[in-house]
């Protein structure tokens, strides 16, 4: 694609965009006679404007039946779990069986670690992207600790090389072989939150398998974002959360995906509660935990009914498009946003992109800001651009392709250099 940077090309654009439709779709923050050029769907995602409908739904279910909706409900509460495992499976790359919205991420990821870190005498190292987010840096640490292990001994890291900002596969599989007899567990990012780098979950997990360890992922800015194949790459297991790309609301339901070969052994080690025991007996109230088949089997709690609605809203958009078109849209978005960022400051004097190139990236790119970052970011705000700031120089931009459009990004970058035009 030959980008130009023209009002008039970014108009074109979204007048042949296939999923232009999808904007109006969502409710865009501002006011009726501006809206807000939103840039920020990397951490809470719009609003379907179905959201409202399907909470109203059970809400007044809820009013007329009382109890009797957990059965009686026109989408019976105590099946709520069910209704969204086909449009999860699908973001995923999953089978159905395999994945279950409940919780909330860091929760899971801890059910997740009970299960799937297992460390012995021999094996018991994790590996880790440096820099992750710091949740799951407390989880991990927590847990080494409560196992009574040194995280300094434990815990490997990875980093970029020198001057670079990125991680390379190659360093990531050698980190992997080097470690290999020692090895329980490699804990990754899907798309690294801070860098925007998307990692190659396939050969990352075909060499942990290799190394003899499980390999997990924190799909929080992978989902929804970027295509995913979970259970051809067959990965352990994966967590992620809701109200990033998926668009269901603050503090929305998470999820998570456990591989069959899990999910189907039965005495996999675990954390319990009613709702992950055999449906057929839930309500026997029996003593011995008899866990359901699959990722159910990983439910503590009835379902979170007016999130998971919530849910629901904005899963149902996305069944109305698919990764791939979304992945052809944001790549196209994505890269007129770093074609007129880098025709603006091709000397690199102002900025840096430390994001990397298609494909290995989702719709974010994170910006260094050589000086006065913070300025910037106030600037930016001040002229109507929603991003977000990170310390201690980094500048994320999100354009979506489900609700952002072509002239929004010509009209982030016209807004941005302005930020440089008085220095
Ligand atoms: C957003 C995000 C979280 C947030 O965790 P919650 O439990 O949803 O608050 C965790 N990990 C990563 C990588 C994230 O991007």
């Amino acid at each position: 694609m030959k980008f130009l940077p023209s009002v008039r090309f970014a108009q074109k654009m979204d007048r042949e965009d296939p999923l232009r439709k999808f904007r109006s779709y969502f409710l865009i923050p501002g006011s009726n006679n501006k809206s807000l050029i939103y840039f920020s769907g990397n951490s809470l995602g719009l609003q379907p404007k179905s959201t409202r409908k399907f909470i109203a739904g059970e809400l007044d279910d809820w009013a007329t039946l009382g109890v009797e909706g957990h059965v009686n409900a026109r989408r019976p509460w105590i099946r709520y779990h069910h209704f969204t495992k086909k449009a999860l499976a699908r973001l995923v790359g999953a089978k159905r069986g395999e994945v279950v919205a409940m919780n909330q991420l860091s929760v899971n990821l801890h059910l997740m670690l009970v299960s799937f870190y297992r460390p012995t005498k021999e094996r018991y190292k994790i590996i880790m992207e440096e820099g992750a987010f710091s949740s799951d840096q407390y989880a991990i640490e927590t847990h080494l600790k409560f196992r009574g292990m040194d995280p300094s001994d434990a815990l490997v890291e990875i980093k970029p090389r020198q001057g670079e900002y990125s991680l390379r596969t190659v360093d990531i599989l050698d980190v992997i072989r080097q470690h290999a007899s020692g090895l329980a567990l490699i804990l990754f990012g899907g798309v690294q939150y801070y860098t925007g780098q998307y990692f190659d979950i396939e050969e990352i997990t075909k060499a942990g398998h290799q190394a003899g360890s499980l390999v997990g992922f924190d799909l929080a800015h992978a989902v929804g974002n970027v295509p995913l194949s979970l259970h051809k790459d067959e990965v352990d297991f994966a967590v992620w959360c809701s109200y990033k790309y998926l668009n269901s609301g603050p503090g929305g339901i998470a999820g998570v995906f456990v591989h069959e070969k899990h999910g189907k052994n039965l005495n996999t080690p675990r954390f319990a509660g009613w709702w992950g025991n055999d449906e057929k007996e839930r309500f026997e109230m029996k003593k011995g935990f008899r866990p359901a088949e699959g990722a159910d089997g990983w439910q503590l709690s009835n379902v979170p009914v007016l999130q998971a609605a919530a849910h629901m809203a904005a899963l149902e958009v996305f069944q109305n498009t698919g990764m791939s078109a979304l992945r052809k849209k944001s790549n196209l978005l994505t890269g007129y946003l770093e074609f007129l960022l880098r025709s603006f400051d091709p000397a690199k004097k102002y900025f840096l992109i430390i994001t990397p190139e298609y494909p290995d990236r989702g719709c974010q790119l994170s910006l260094l800001i050589r000086k006065n970052g913070e300025t910037v970011f106030k600037g930016l705000s001040n002229a109507g651009v929603i991003a977000d700031w990170r310390e201690p120089d980094v500048i994320r931009v999100a354009p979506t392709p489900l609700y952002n459009t072509f002239l929004e990004v010509y009209r982030f970058v016209e807004i941005f250099k302005e930020q440089f035009q008085h220095r």
